[in-house]
Parts: structure tokens; C-alpha cells; sequence
């Protein structure tokens, strides 16, 4: 039996606001979209964050044992600056700063974005389609649109009509936003809108001759809207009806709202049954923006080299940082925050390699009762891929990994339990690396501790300029020595 029909997963569901069992619709198979990055810059931690998070939600579903087709897009066109279908497009706005051709711009961000989700472990979509790899088929979804009566053309741009929509569906389903509430908050359309509402939105823009990123359509040369994309790849690759679409809460209003609508208008169906939502990150308590300077860049974050940090931190540890937090709950980065994971990764790591130098007894005498904690961490995950719970299951088995000596008071079968659990929820579902294991981390450790208690001795006999020495000498290496009361620590910038 695959461990998914045993393991009842509840997700919380964006639209019905509500946690809810989740049914495939096709099991084994399975069909998860995220939306992906508008590769016009470097990508920024917070959007990491939501990747890394539907990259467990990925995992775990593959772990359960479904065949998981995860298709994640890359807009590579049509993303403007601004919401209200003004502006220029991004990418082709960063290619005049950078004197570059959009394709080169595309292509440099993908690169970078693609190096930043590896060094973090996480693994790539089955799928990854770019938007201008689709223009065909956008523009067919665009004709539906406008046969369906669901949208209208005009002077070569092609709008979707909210109001026309709202009348036999539910626009505003899954932000929750009433349209009378939206006509009220959006201001008046000035004299040369094309519009007919200002709630309506671009699926086709006219390109004025000096937009680079263009094409032929029945409507005139042109572009496709940002919102078409995620609907016309979403359904081409997995249904008109599929199984989950994840994103970040940013992304909840306008953009997905607008998915469902065009989905709807097409084909008659919404396209995903379950809408999951990422929370954002902060950093120190505020908001990450670039206007306020308060940002951190995936590489200022693994260097050190940042103002914001005391030091760097390897990814596998900023991962692990971020898996303490629920994916639906917002999440402050902060210095002592990502010192305080790293000691608890360490903990974790070393009882995970303990465990491997421990024999079992021959029966189960340990208060520690494998099976159900075993069964116990499953449902933290089924209970919507809750990660902070299955860290401090993790960490229950540590501390009674570390109170034992040489023997496991656990009988053979335990043991093996125990083991292939704690490989499972470390690797393959929140997607760790031993970084103690890789190379010569763990001799490395070694040393360092030989040092250190070389500098105790020195400090006992009074010979300090022996241990300033030491640790000067340590810290040129980028090896920090910090004293404290049970003893010294150090801590490695990466
Ligand atoms: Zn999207």
C-alpha cells in the first residue's frame, strides 16, 4: 500500500478558507503548479522562502508516493511594472539599463535563480515553462475568452470584462473582495482609458513600436497580460481541472483571482481545486523593501557580507531556519534567530550521525516510544505540511538519542524505525544536507575542538597571551571563538 492511501493529508485551502482533506484527482498521479519568478533581477529572499516552501510540499507528496507533475513558470514577458496595466514591462525595462538584449536578461536572471534554489536544495519542476514559449496558445486562450463574450478589443489590446464575468460567476472568490468594493477603491479611468471599467484587465496589450517584446496576433502586434500565462500553462500541462496551485500571498490578489476568472471564462472550469499561499518574510521586524534599504540578497545572506547579519550562514541551515515556520505564517529573519537554528541543526545532524555508531538490544526498554513518534511526526505533515512540528518531533528523538550510551534500549526492529524515520524527515522531506558530513566538516570539527581545549589549558595555567593567541589566530580564519558560561563555541563564516 503507498504510504499516501495510509496518510490523510489536510491542506488549508485559500479559497474555501478552510484546512481540507486533500483528494487527488488522479492518484498516484498528481498536478501542482507554483507560480515562478519574473526574471528581471535577482531573486530576493522572500520569494526563496515560498519556493523552498512548495518545494517541502513537493517532497512530502512524492515521499507519500505520488507521481507529482510540478510545473513552475518562469515569466520571461508580459510582467509590467505596475498592476494597472501600465508601464513598461520589466524585463525589457532592465534590458535598456543594462544594455542588454531581454533574452540576455532572462537569461542571466534563470541562471541566477536556477544557482540560488540548488545551493538552497531545492529541487526543480518536472515542468518549467516560460511564457514566451507559449504565445500560441495564450492567444488561443485569449480568442475563447473573447468567444465566450468575456472579453472585448479594443484599438489592437484585447481586455477581460470583470463585470460581465461577476454576472454569472463569482469574481473576487478567493481574495474574498466584494466587486462593489473594488469598483469603489479603484479610481476613475481617465479620458483615454480603452478600458470600460477600471477593474477590467489587459489579457492582450497593443505594443507601441518601441516595446521590444512583441508578436503577431489576430488583434495587431502586441504582448500577452501577465495574468494570462499562469492560466494557459497551468491547464496545458496539467487539466482544466487539476490538483494544487501555490504562490506567494502576494500573488493572491490580483493575479489569481484573475487566473480563476480566465480559467473559468474559457473552459468552464476554475482550474485548481486547492489554492495554497506562502507567508511573507521580514527582516529584523520590518518589511523587506528596496526602497527602505532593508533587504537581504541570497548571497549576502550565505557570505556574511551585509550589514544585517552578524554573519554568513550556510543554505542548508537558512533552509532549516525557514522550515521552523509554518509556510502560512509570516517569518523574521534576524541574526539571533539563524545562530539559534544552526545550533539546533547541529544538535540534530550529530545525534543523526550518533544514531549511526549506536547498536540496538535486544528489546525495547526506552520510555521513548518509536512507533509513536513514528506515527506522530507523519501526522505533523499531514496536518498541512506543519514543518515546526515535525522539527520538535525531530528533536524529541535527539534528546534521547543523546541520553543513550553505545546501545539503543530499543529492540531491533525499533532501531531500524527510528533510523529510516530520522533519514526520511531530515533528506527527503525538508531537504537538509549534513554539511558536518560533506568533505572534512566533521574533522574539521575535530580540530577546531583540539584548539580550543588547548586554549582552556592555556587559560587554566594563566598563559593567556598563549589563548588570545589561539583564538586571533582563529579568527583570521574566519573561525569566531565565543566563551560562555559552559564553555567555548565557535561558529565558521561560509
Ligand atoms: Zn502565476
Amino acid at each position: 500500500m503507498a504510504l499516501y492511501e495510509e496518510n490523510d493529508v489536510y491542506i488549508s485551502n485559500s479559497i474555501s478558507r478552510k484546512k481540507e482533506l486533500f483528494t487527488a484527482l488522479n492518484a498516484p498521479n498528481l498536478g501542482l503548479y507554483v507560480c515562478g519568478p519574473t526574471v528581471y533581477s535577482d531573486v530576493h529572499l522572500g520569494n526563496c522562502r515560498t519556493f523552498i516552501s512548495f518545494d517541502l510540499v513537493y517532497r512530502y507528496l512524492t515521499h507519500l508516493g505520488y507521481k507529482v507533475r510540478y510545473v513552475r513558470n518562469i515569466t520571461d514577458a508580459g510582467h509590467l511594472e505596475n498592476d494597472a496595466d501600465e508601464g513598461e514591462d520589466k524585463i525589457s525595462q532592465r534590458a535598456r539599463l543594462e544594455q542588454l538584449e531581454p533574452m540576455e536578461i532572462v537569461q542571466k536572471y534563470t541562471l541566477g535563480f536556477h544557482g540560488v534554489m540548488s545551493r538552497f536544495n531545492a529541487f526543480p519542476p518536472t515542468i518549467e515553462p516560460t511564457a514566451t514559449g507559449h504565445i500560441v496558445e495564450q492567444i488561443d486562450m485569449i480568442q475563447k475568452i473573447i468567444d465566450e463574450g468575456f472579453a472585448y478589443e479594443k484599438n489592437g489590446s484585447v481586455y477581460f470584462d470583470v463585470k460581465k464575468y461577476n454576472e454569472s460567476n463569482d469574481y473576487g472568490k478567493l481574495s474574498g473582495r466584494k466587486i462593489e468594493e473594488l469598483i469603489s477603491g479603484t479610481r476613475e479611468l481617465d479620458a483615454q482609458s480603452e478600458k470600460e471599467s477600471p477593474l477590467d484587465f489587459a489579457i492582450w496589450k497593443k505594443a507601441s513600436p518601441s516595446h521590444i517584446m512583441r508578436w503577431n496576433s489576430p488583434w495587431g502586434i502586441g504582448f500577452p497580460g501577465w495574468h494570462l500565462e499562469c492560466s494557459v500553462m497551468s491547464t496545458k500541462y496539467l487539466g482544466d481541472e487539476f490538483d494544487i496551485h501555490g504562490g506567494g500571498m502576494d500573488l493572491k490578489f490580483p493575479h489569481h483571482e484573475c487566473e480563476i476568472a480566465q480559467n473559468k471564462a474559457s473552459n468552464g472550469s476554475e482550474g485548481p481545486r486547492y489554492w495554497m499561499h506562502g507567508n511573507m518574510l521580514t527582516l529584523n521586524g520590518q518589511r523587506m523593501s528596496k526602497s527602505t534599504g532593508n533587504t537581504l540578497l541570497p548571497h549576502e545572506l550565505f557570505t556574511g557580507e551585509t550589514d544585517k547579519l552578524e554573519k554568513g550562514f550556510a543554505p542548508t541551515i537558512a533552509r532549516f531556519f525557514m522550515l521552523q515556520a509554518h509556510y502560512g505564517s509570516q517569518l523574521d529573519f534576524s541574526s539571533d534567530a539563524l545562530l539559534a537554528a544552526e545550533k539546533g541543526y547541529h544538535r540534530l545532524m550529530a545525534a543523526y550521525r550518533k544514531l549511526a555508531s549506536l547498536e540496538p538490544s535486544a528489546e525495547s526498554t526506552s520510555e521513548f516510544k518509536v512507533a509513536e513518534w513514528h506515527k506522530a511526526s507523519y501526522a505533523a505533515m499531514n496536518d498541512d505540511f506543519n514543518s515546526p512540528i515535525l522539527i520538535s518531533q525531530l528533536f524529541e528523538a535527539t534528546r534521547t538519542i543523546n541520553s543513550w550510551e553505545n546501545k539503543a534500549p530499543l529492540s531491533a526492529s525499533d532501531f531500524k524505525l527510528l533510523k529510516e524515520s530520522m533519514q526520511a524527515f531530515i533528506f527527503d522531506v525538508l531537504g537538509l544536507e549534513d554539511i558536518g558530513a560533506q568533505g572534512s566538516g566533521q574533522k574539521l570539527d575535530d580540530v577546531i575542538n583540539i584548539l580550543l581545549d588547548l586554549r582552556k589549558q592555556a587559560r587554566d595555567d594563566r598563559d593567556f597571551s598563549l589563548s588570545d593567541a589561539i583564538r586571533d589566530k582563529l579568527a583570521d580564519a574566519g573561525i569566531e571563538v565565543k566563551d560562555g558560561k559552559d564553555g567555548s563555541t565557535y561558529s565558521i563564516s561560509l
